[in-house]
């Protein structure tokens, strides 16, 4: 846990914290928006020296093969490994994909969590959709106490299949997987930070404080 109790709390919990947003392509300014909105410290990470104070990882949208290329380029693929082995990681759309064990192609994945992935799954006529979700994990996060949650889709990913460990946090309507999470690491399929409801980032940083508190 980074400590600088001089800096102020979030709006909704008693513990500092520093969140990076991995910045080599991608919404990820959108995360860091959102973050610091809910009071968070953000910061955008380029480098591996940058992981080193931080509680928890973002990984935004974008093109997952140019993400995995910049970060091989970079020299980010081990760093990045090792901290999401002691801290969370969470993975919106093209970062779900780069989270991933398994995207059925070639291309540098953290090979963390164990979800198996299909790129592009909803095909061209459908490249972006919005709908509502039901996640019963938000439940309690929002003033109306019901977990249904606005989900943006562009080119999205779907969750094939979770490994053992790894539990499903949403579906469609049709029983496709579109969110999971395994401990601490998160993957959603869909872009909760191009919307101003906050409540996927609060169920990130709740599992930040989970792991500070274990
Ligand atoms: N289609 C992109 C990929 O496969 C993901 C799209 C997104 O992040 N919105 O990497």
């Amino acid at each position: 846990m980074a400590r600088k109790p001089e800096r102020p709390r979030t709006r909704f919990s008693q513990v500092y914290m520093k969140v990076g947003v991995l910045a080599l392509q991608g919404d990820f300014e959108e995360h860091i928006h959102i973050l610091r909105s809910m009071g968070v410290e953000a910061v955008e990470v380029r480098l591996p020296d940058q992981l080193q104070d931080l509680d928890a990882l973002i990984i935004p949208g974008g093109e997952s093969t140019t993400i995995g290329k910049l970060a091989s380029e970079f020299g980010l693929i081990e760093p990045l490994r090792g901290f999401g082995r002691e801290k969370p990681i969470w993975g919106t759309c093209a970062g779900a994909i780069f989270l991933s064990k398994d995207a059925h192609r070639s291309q540098p994945l953290l090979s963390l969590m164990d979800i198996t992935v299909e790129r592009n799954a909803f095909g061209r006529q459908v490249n972006s959709f919005e709908t509502e979700l039901d996640v019963p994990a938000l439940k309690g996060l929002g003033p109306d106490q019901n977990g249904s949650f606005h989900a943006v889709f562009i080119r999205a990913p779907l969750i094939e299949s979770v490994g053992e460990g790894a539990q499903v946090l949403a579906r469609l309507e049709d029983g496709r997987i579109v969110a999971a999470q395994q401990g601490r690491w998160l993957a959603t399929s869909f872009h909760p930070e191009l919307t101003d409801d906050d409540r996927f980032h609060r169920y990130f940083v709740s599992l930040v404080e989970k792991q500070e508190n274990s």
